[in-house]
């Protein structure tokens, strides 16, 4: 099963994407991870990024296509994926297409988390994870059990995202509504496209995308 999650950003898609590698067994590709690894490594490509992302604009086309498609063709792909943070543009939505008959599999479902934009900024620039495990917390929903200690691996060091920040948000918002809302009515005419209500809370959040992929 393959599976494409869109939302804004904050709108949980990485969260879930997690989830559903437990339940499912499917691989998380994460165009955002992706990109922060590039960064951290200062490789060419993270260099050229680095700048881009700090702004929250969109990184080319070009870049995020040879990304993904070196990505997909892993064998841990083989049982299925589930797509957070890509396609983001029409251009990229067809370049996986061709991807995809080429490799002659299919998208089965995509998600759209529809969240309210005040709930995202709040949800964005409160969030934090640990270190050394990656696991993600928000400084209001979701703290560590302990204050300062990660529930996961009992790291005590948080990190934030660079990004994460009020001013950065806008203009990633409105790269989503300007460049990845016109994919929406791209995949309502396929027929795979469901949509969620990303404002409730993660677990049931978690139990609506459940229904989407079991009721096919
Ligand atoms: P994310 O972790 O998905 O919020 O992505 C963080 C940032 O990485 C975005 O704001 C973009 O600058 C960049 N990025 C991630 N995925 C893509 C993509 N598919 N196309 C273009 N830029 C991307």
């Amino acid at each position: 099963m393959n599976v494409i999650l869109l939302g804004p950003p904050g709108a949980g898609k990485g969260t879930q994407a997690k989830r559903l590698e437990e339940l499912y067994g499917l691989v998380q590709l994460s165009t955002g991870d992706m990109l922060r690894a590039a960064v951290k490594c200062e490789s060419k490509i993270g260099r050229q990024a680095k700048v881009i992302i700090e702004r929250g604009e969109l990184v080319s086309d070009e870049i995020m296509i040879s990304m993904i498609s070196n990505r997909i063709q892993k064998s841990d792909c083989i049982n299925g994926f589930i797509l957070d943070g890509f396609p983001r543009t029409t251009a990229q939505a067809a370049a996986l297409d061709l991807m995809l008959s080429e490799m002659n599999i299919q998208i089965d479902h995509v998600i759209e988390m529809k969240v309210d934009d005040g709930a995202l900024v709040e949800r964005i620039t409160g969030r934090f994870s640990c270190a050394a495990c990656g696991a993600g917390y928000h400084e209001k929903f979701d703290k560590p059990a302990t204050a300062g200690v990660c529930n996961n691996c009992g790291g005590f060091e948080f990190l934030r995202r660079e990004d994460d920040n009020e001013e950065t948000v806008s203009s990633r918002l409105e790269a989503y509504y300007s460049q990845t809302v016109p994919l929406l009515p791209y995949y309502e005419e396929q027929g795979v496209l469901r949509k969620i209500n990303g404002m409730a809370d993660i677990d049931e959040v978690t139990r609506q995308i459940e229904s989407v992929l079991e009721a096919a």
